[in-house]
Protein backbone atom coordinates (compact mmCIF):
# COMPACT_ATOMS: atom_id res chain seq x y z
CA UNK A 1 0.00 0.00 0.00
CA UNK A 2 1.08 3.17 -0.78
CA UNK A 3 1.69 5.74 2.00
CA UNK A 4 0.75 9.21 0.47
CA UNK A 5 0.94 12.36 2.86
CA UNK A 6 0.07 14.55 -0.69
CA UNK A 7 -3.58 14.66 -1.24
CA UNK A 8 -4.14 15.17 -4.87
CA UNK A 9 -7.12 15.35 -6.93
CA UNK A 10 -8.52 12.36 -7.53
CA UNK A 11 -8.09 12.96 -11.41
CA UNK A 12 -4.95 13.46 -10.88
CA UNK A 13 -4.34 9.85 -11.96
CA UNK A 14 -4.87 10.83 -15.47
CA UNK A 15 -2.74 13.49 -16.57
CA UNK A 16 -4.63 16.68 -16.60
CA UNK A 17 -1.54 18.87 -16.87
CA UNK A 18 -0.49 21.88 -14.11
CA UNK A 19 -3.38 22.25 -11.33
CA UNK A 20 -4.44 25.90 -10.64
CA UNK A 21 -3.65 26.02 -7.05
CA UNK A 22 -1.33 23.53 -5.36
CA UNK A 23 -1.30 23.23 -1.50
CA UNK A 24 2.12 21.47 -1.05
CA UNK A 25 2.36 20.23 2.87
CA UNK A 26 1.09 23.75 4.17
CA UNK A 27 1.16 24.17 8.04
CA UNK A 28 -0.14 27.47 10.01
CA UNK A 29 0.94 27.68 13.58
CA UNK A 30 -0.35 30.77 15.67
CA UNK A 31 0.30 32.22 19.16
CA UNK A 32 -2.65 32.76 21.13
CA UNK A 33 -3.04 33.80 24.89
CA UNK A 34 -3.75 30.01 25.10
CA UNK A 35 -0.57 28.81 23.84
CA UNK A 36 0.65 27.96 21.01
CA UNK A 37 -1.34 26.03 18.51
CA UNK A 38 -1.03 24.52 14.53
CA UNK A 39 -4.10 25.00 13.22
CA UNK A 40 -3.63 23.40 10.08
CA UNK A 41 -0.55 20.85 9.91
CA UNK A 42 0.69 19.07 6.80
CA UNK A 43 -2.10 19.93 4.12
CA UNK A 44 -1.66 19.10 0.66
CA UNK A 45 -4.13 18.96 -2.37
CA UNK A 46 -4.18 20.22 -5.97
CA UNK A 47 -7.37 21.81 -7.60
CA UNK A 48 -7.46 21.74 -11.29
CA UNK A 49 -9.77 23.79 -13.66
CA UNK A 50 -13.58 23.07 -12.98
CA UNK A 51 -12.76 21.02 -9.93
CA UNK A 52 -15.15 21.22 -6.79
CA UNK A 53 -12.88 20.46 -3.08
CA UNK A 54 -15.45 20.39 -0.56
CA UNK A 55 -13.20 20.59 2.86
CA UNK A 56 -15.75 19.82 5.33
CA UNK A 57 -15.18 19.93 9.17
CA UNK A 58 -16.60 21.06 12.82
CA UNK A 59 -15.21 24.49 14.26
CA UNK A 60 -11.76 24.62 14.70
CA UNK A 61 -11.13 21.90 12.31
CA UNK A 62 -8.79 24.68 10.39
CA UNK A 63 -10.71 24.47 6.98
CA UNK A 64 -10.79 28.66 6.88
CA UNK A 65 -7.58 28.59 7.35
CA UNK A 66 -6.66 26.73 4.78
CA UNK A 67 -8.51 28.84 2.12
CA UNK A 68 -7.15 31.94 3.58
CA UNK A 69 -3.52 30.09 2.93
CA UNK A 70 -4.95 29.05 -0.76
CA UNK A 71 -6.00 32.99 -1.36
CA UNK A 72 -3.16 34.21 -0.27
CA UNK A 73 -4.47 35.83 2.54
CA UNK A 74 -2.06 34.01 5.20
CA UNK A 75 1.24 32.98 4.65
CA UNK A 76 2.33 29.18 5.52
CA UNK A 77 4.56 28.80 8.75
CA UNK A 78 5.59 25.77 6.75
CA UNK A 79 5.36 24.35 3.15
CA UNK A 80 4.42 26.15 -0.36
CA UNK A 81 0.95 27.64 -1.69
CA UNK A 82 2.03 27.56 -6.09
CA UNK A 83 -0.14 28.84 -8.75
CA UNK A 84 -0.30 27.72 -12.21
CA UNK A 85 3.31 25.90 -11.05
CA UNK A 86 4.52 29.44 -9.14
CA UNK A 87 5.04 29.27 -5.20
CA UNK A 88 3.20 32.41 -4.72
CA UNK A 89 5.58 33.83 -2.03
CA UNK A 90 7.87 33.78 -5.03
CA UNK A 91 6.45 35.91 -7.17
CA UNK A 92 6.54 39.75 -8.65
CA UNK A 93 4.13 42.02 -7.97
CA UNK A 94 2.47 41.88 -11.03
CA UNK A 95 2.17 37.86 -10.82
CA UNK A 96 1.05 37.92 -7.57
CA UNK A 97 -1.49 40.55 -8.48
CA UNK A 98 -2.68 38.01 -11.38
CA UNK A 99 -3.14 35.53 -8.75
CA UNK A 100 -5.19 37.36 -6.34
CA UNK A 101 -7.41 38.69 -8.72
CA UNK A 102 -7.86 35.12 -10.73
CA UNK A 103 -8.75 33.70 -6.94
CA UNK A 104 -11.49 35.13 -5.35
CA UNK A 105 -13.10 34.77 -1.68
CA UNK A 106 -16.97 34.52 -1.04
CA UNK A 107 -17.40 35.07 2.73
CA UNK A 108 -19.61 33.57 5.25
CA UNK A 109 -21.16 37.15 6.25
CA UNK A 110 -23.25 38.82 3.22
CA UNK A 111 -24.49 41.62 6.00
CA UNK A 112 -20.36 41.99 6.57
CA UNK A 113 -19.18 42.13 2.82
CA UNK A 114 -21.03 44.39 1.61
CA UNK A 115 -20.28 48.45 1.84
CA UNK A 116 -23.23 49.46 3.23
CA UNK A 117 -22.85 53.10 2.42
CA UNK A 118 -22.26 51.74 -1.81
CA UNK A 119 -25.08 51.28 -4.27
CA UNK A 120 -25.00 47.45 -5.81
CA UNK A 121 -24.02 49.09 -8.97
CA UNK A 122 -21.01 51.00 -7.54
CA UNK A 123 -19.32 47.91 -5.51
CA UNK A 124 -19.68 46.04 -9.18
CA UNK A 125 -18.54 48.62 -11.30
CA UNK A 126 -15.65 49.97 -9.27
CA UNK A 127 -13.36 46.77 -9.41
CA UNK A 128 -14.20 46.24 -13.42
CA UNK A 129 -12.49 50.09 -14.04
CA UNK A 130 -9.82 49.67 -11.12
CA UNK A 131 -8.83 46.98 -13.23
CA UNK A 132 -9.73 48.39 -16.71
CA UNK A 133 -11.75 45.54 -17.89
CA UNK A 134 -14.44 48.23 -18.87
CA UNK A 135 -12.68 51.26 -20.10
CA UNK A 136 -16.12 53.73 -19.38
CA UNK A 137 -18.82 53.95 -16.55
CA UNK A 138 -21.15 53.02 -19.06
CA UNK A 139 -19.44 49.64 -20.42
CA UNK A 140 -19.18 49.19 -16.43
CA UNK A 141 -22.84 49.87 -15.72
CA UNK A 142 -23.07 47.08 -18.90
CA UNK A 143 -21.37 44.61 -17.21
CA UNK A 144 -22.86 45.09 -14.01
CA UNK A 145 -26.42 44.10 -15.29
CA UNK A 146 -24.80 40.86 -17.01
CA UNK A 147 -23.12 39.78 -13.63
CA UNK A 148 -26.49 40.43 -11.34
CA UNK A 149 -28.30 38.31 -14.21
CA UNK A 150 -25.40 35.77 -13.94
CA UNK A 151 -26.44 35.27 -10.59
CA UNK A 152 -30.06 35.46 -10.81
CA UNK A 153 -30.44 38.76 -10.14
CA UNK A 154 -33.43 39.70 -12.24
CA UNK A 155 -34.39 42.16 -12.94
CA UNK A 156 -31.21 44.12 -13.37
CA UNK A 157 -33.11 47.31 -12.39
CA UNK A 158 -34.81 46.17 -8.97
CA UNK A 159 -31.07 45.55 -8.07
CA UNK A 160 -28.20 48.30 -9.31
CA UNK A 161 -29.48 50.91 -7.48
CA UNK A 162 -29.97 49.58 -4.40
CA UNK A 163 -27.88 49.36 -1.08
CA UNK A 164 -27.16 46.27 0.65
CA UNK A 165 -29.55 46.97 3.26
CA UNK A 166 -32.66 47.14 1.12
CA UNK A 167 -31.77 43.17 0.27
CA UNK A 168 -32.41 40.56 1.62
CA UNK A 169 -29.94 37.55 2.64
CA UNK A 170 -29.63 35.31 -0.26
CA UNK A 171 -29.81 38.47 -2.86
CA UNK A 172 -27.13 40.13 -1.07
CA UNK A 173 -24.86 36.65 -0.78
CA UNK A 174 -25.70 36.77 -4.63
CA UNK A 175 -24.33 40.05 -4.69
CA UNK A 176 -21.14 38.67 -2.68
CA UNK A 177 -20.83 36.01 -5.76
CA UNK A 178 -21.69 39.00 -8.57
CA UNK A 179 -18.27 41.04 -6.97
CA UNK A 180 -16.28 38.03 -6.91
CA UNK A 181 -17.17 37.49 -10.70
CA UNK A 182 -15.98 41.06 -11.88
CA UNK A 183 -12.57 40.06 -12.25
CA UNK A 184 -13.16 36.77 -14.14
CA UNK A 185 -11.57 34.38 -11.73
CA UNK A 186 -10.32 31.14 -12.20
CA UNK A 187 -11.32 30.00 -8.65
CA UNK A 188 -14.02 30.72 -6.05
CA UNK A 189 -13.06 29.75 -2.56
CA UNK A 190 -16.15 29.97 -0.85
CA UNK A 191 -15.93 30.17 3.14
CA UNK A 192 -19.43 28.55 4.63
CA UNK A 193 -21.01 31.15 2.32
CA UNK A 194 -24.58 29.95 2.63
CA UNK A 195 -24.68 28.80 6.20
CA UNK A 196 -26.09 32.18 7.29
CA UNK A 197 -29.13 32.00 4.91
CA UNK A 198 -31.95 30.11 5.35
CA UNK A 199 -32.32 26.92 4.32
CA UNK A 200 -34.89 27.98 1.84
CA UNK A 201 -33.14 29.70 -0.45
CA UNK A 202 -29.84 27.59 0.33
CA UNK A 203 -30.67 25.58 -2.67
CA UNK A 204 -30.68 28.14 -4.83
CA UNK A 205 -27.90 29.87 -4.23
CA UNK A 206 -25.53 26.24 -4.25
CA UNK A 207 -27.58 25.79 -7.76
CA UNK A 208 -26.27 29.53 -9.01
CA UNK A 209 -22.39 28.93 -7.94
CA UNK A 210 -23.17 25.14 -9.43
CA UNK A 211 -23.88 27.09 -12.99
CA UNK A 212 -20.52 28.86 -13.10
CA UNK A 213 -18.66 26.09 -12.80
CA UNK A 214 -20.26 24.44 -15.41
CA UNK A 215 -21.08 26.55 -17.87
CA UNK A 216 -17.88 29.27 -17.26
CA UNK A 217 -15.44 26.34 -15.80
CA UNK A 218 -14.76 28.00 -12.70
CA UNK A 219 -12.88 25.97 -10.03
CA UNK A 220 -14.49 25.79 -6.10
CA UNK A 221 -12.70 25.20 -3.02
CA UNK A 222 -16.11 25.00 -0.70
CA UNK A 223 -15.73 25.40 2.77
CA UNK A 224 -18.35 23.92 5.26
CA UNK A 225 -19.37 22.31 8.03
CA UNK A 226 -22.56 20.76 6.67
CA UNK A 227 -21.87 17.45 4.99
CA UNK A 228 -25.57 17.99 3.80
CA UNK A 229 -24.37 20.90 1.54
CA UNK A 230 -21.49 18.95 0.10
CA UNK A 231 -23.75 16.02 -0.87
CA UNK A 232 -25.70 18.44 -2.91
CA UNK A 233 -22.76 20.81 -4.37
CA UNK A 234 -19.78 18.25 -4.36
CA UNK A 235 -21.60 14.84 -5.84
CA UNK A 236 -19.30 15.17 -8.81
CA UNK A 237 -15.87 16.22 -6.76
CA UNK A 238 -14.25 15.83 -3.92
CA UNK A 239 -14.41 15.72 -0.19
CA UNK A 240 -11.28 16.20 2.26
CA UNK A 241 -12.67 15.76 5.94
CA UNK A 242 -10.53 17.46 8.33
CA UNK A 243 -10.32 17.32 12.22
CA UNK A 244 -8.36 19.73 14.46
CA UNK A 245 -5.83 20.81 11.67
CA UNK A 246 -5.30 17.51 9.75
CA UNK A 247 -6.88 15.95 6.64
CA UNK A 248 -8.20 12.87 7.93
CA UNK A 249 -10.51 11.19 4.53
CA UNK A 250 -10.25 12.47 1.38
CA UNK A 251 -11.75 10.85 -2.10
CA UNK A 252 -14.55 11.02 -4.28
CA UNK A 253 -17.79 12.64 -2.69
CA UNK A 254 -20.35 9.33 -3.15
CA UNK A 255 -17.76 7.11 -1.93
CA UNK A 256 -17.03 9.25 1.47
CA UNK A 257 -20.14 10.39 1.84
CA UNK A 258 -22.21 6.96 0.83
CA UNK A 259 -19.40 4.48 2.46
CA UNK A 260 -16.76 6.80 4.58
CA UNK A 261 -14.21 4.76 6.07
CA UNK A 262 -12.84 6.85 8.66
CA UNK A 263 -14.88 6.67 12.10
CA UNK A 264 -15.01 10.45 12.32
CA UNK A 265 -16.45 10.80 8.98
CA UNK A 266 -18.78 7.99 9.35
CA UNK A 267 -20.07 10.29 12.59
CA UNK A 268 -20.83 13.03 10.52
CA UNK A 269 -22.73 11.49 7.68
CA UNK A 270 -24.79 9.86 10.11
CA UNK A 271 -25.67 12.58 11.56
CA UNK A 272 -26.80 14.03 7.93
CA UNK A 273 -30.74 14.62 8.17
CA UNK A 274 -32.41 12.73 5.39
CA UNK A 275 -36.09 13.91 3.74
CA UNK A 276 -37.39 10.23 4.29
CA UNK A 277 -37.80 9.34 7.94
CA UNK A 278 -37.30 5.76 6.97
CA UNK A 279 -34.50 6.44 5.72
CA UNK A 280 -32.68 8.23 8.79
CA UNK A 281 -34.00 5.52 10.61
CA UNK A 282 -31.92 2.58 8.54
CA UNK A 283 -28.63 5.04 8.66
CA UNK A 284 -25.71 3.95 10.66
CA UNK A 285 -25.77 5.20 14.47
CA UNK A 286 -21.88 5.82 15.20
CA UNK A 287 -21.44 6.18 19.07
CA UNK A 288 -18.79 8.43 19.94
CA UNK A 289 -16.87 7.87 23.17
CA UNK A 290 -17.61 11.34 23.68
CA UNK A 291 -18.73 14.58 22.60
CA UNK A 292 -15.56 17.07 23.28
CA UNK A 293 -13.44 18.21 20.76
CA UNK A 294 -9.90 18.55 21.97
CA UNK A 295 -8.13 21.90 22.30
CA UNK A 296 -5.64 22.75 19.76
CA UNK A 297 -3.79 23.62 23.20
CA UNK A 298 -3.90 20.44 24.63
CA UNK A 299 -3.93 17.73 21.51
CA UNK A 300 -3.41 14.40 22.93
CA UNK A 301 -0.96 12.25 21.47
CA UNK A 302 -1.15 9.46 18.84
CA UNK A 303 -4.50 9.45 16.98
CA UNK A 304 -5.76 13.09 17.58
CA UNK A 305 -8.96 11.47 17.24
CA UNK A 306 -8.83 8.48 19.96
CA UNK A 307 -10.54 10.19 22.93
CA UNK A 308 -13.88 10.25 20.87
CA UNK A 309 -13.05 6.88 19.02
CA UNK A 310 -15.38 3.94 19.07
CA UNK A 311 -12.63 1.87 17.52
CA UNK A 312 -9.80 3.08 19.08
CA UNK A 313 -6.78 0.07 19.57
CA UNK A 314 -5.24 0.74 23.09
CA UNK A 315 -1.37 0.97 22.86
CA UNK A 316 -1.50 1.96 19.06
CA UNK A 317 -4.10 4.64 18.20
CA UNK A 318 -2.61 6.64 21.96
CA UNK A 319 0.76 6.72 20.94
CA UNK A 320 1.04 7.00 17.01
CA UNK A 321 -0.15 9.32 14.60
CA UNK A 322 -1.87 7.37 11.60
CA UNK A 323 -0.33 8.04 8.41
CA UNK A 324 -2.58 8.96 5.31
CA UNK A 325 -2.47 5.94 3.56
CA UNK A 326 -4.23 5.46 -0.02
CA UNK A 327 -6.85 2.48 0.14
CA UNK A 328 -7.42 0.10 -2.63
CA UNK A 329 -10.12 1.87 -3.91
CA UNK A 330 -8.11 5.25 -4.35
CA UNK A 331 -9.23 7.34 -1.18
CA UNK A 332 -6.81 8.80 1.73
CA UNK A 333 -7.83 7.24 4.84
CA UNK A 334 -5.38 7.88 8.37
CA UNK A 335 -6.69 5.73 10.38
CA UNK A 336 -4.66 2.57 12.07
CA UNK A 337 -7.83 0.13 12.70
CA UNK A 338 -8.75 0.57 8.63
CA UNK A 339 -5.76 0.06 7.67
CA UNK A 340 -5.16 -3.11 9.74
CA UNK A 341 -8.48 -4.41 8.45
CA UNK A 342 -7.76 -3.60 4.86
CA UNK A 343 -4.52 -5.65 5.09
CA UNK A 344 -6.69 -8.67 6.68
CA UNK A 345 -8.40 -8.48 3.36
CA UNK A 346 -11.49 -7.10 5.65
CA UNK A 347 -13.91 -4.49 4.84
CA UNK A 348 -12.59 -1.37 5.68
CA UNK A 349 -16.21 -0.42 7.96
CA UNK A 350 -15.97 -3.96 9.68
CA UNK A 351 -14.23 -2.55 12.69
CA UNK A 352 -14.57 -3.47 16.41
CA UNK A 353 -15.97 -1.22 19.06
CA UNK A 354 -13.66 -1.06 21.89
CA UNK A 355 -13.89 -3.55 24.83
CA UNK A 356 -15.07 -0.25 27.04
CA UNK A 357 -17.64 1.12 25.03
CA UNK A 358 -19.04 -2.33 24.14
CA UNK A 359 -19.50 -2.43 28.38
CA UNK A 360 -21.05 1.20 27.80
CA UNK A 361 -23.47 0.07 25.41
CA UNK A 362 -24.08 -3.29 27.31
CA UNK A 363 -25.24 -1.10 30.24
CA UNK A 364 -27.37 1.09 28.23
FE1 LIG B 1 -9.94 5.61 15.83
FE2 LIG B 1 -7.48 4.69 16.00
FE3 LIG B 1 -8.55 5.19 13.66
FE4 LIG B 1 -7.87 7.19 15.26
S1 LIG B 1 -6.47 5.75 14.31
S2 LIG B 1 -9.73 7.02 14.08
S3 LIG B 1 -8.38 6.29 17.24
S4 LIG B 1 -9.22 3.65 15.13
Amino acid sequence: MLQDSIVRSEANATDRGEPIIRLDHIRRDFDTRGGHITAVDDVSFDLFPGDILCLVGESGSGKTTVARMAAGMLKPTRGHVFFEGKDIYEMNKEEFGNYRRAVQIVHQDPYASLNPIHTIGDMLRAPLLKHKICKSRAEATKRAGELLEMVDCRPVENFIDKYPHQLSGGQRQRISIARAMTLNPRVIIADESVSMVDVSIRVSLLNTMLKLRNELGVTFLFITHDLAVVKYFAWEGNIGVMYVGKVIEYGRTPGIIGRGFHPYTRALAAAIPEADPDLTRSKEKLQLRSLDIPKLTELPDGCVFHPRCPYWIQGLCDTTKPPLMRMPDGRLVACHAVQQAVERGDDPRDLAVTDQLANQIMRE
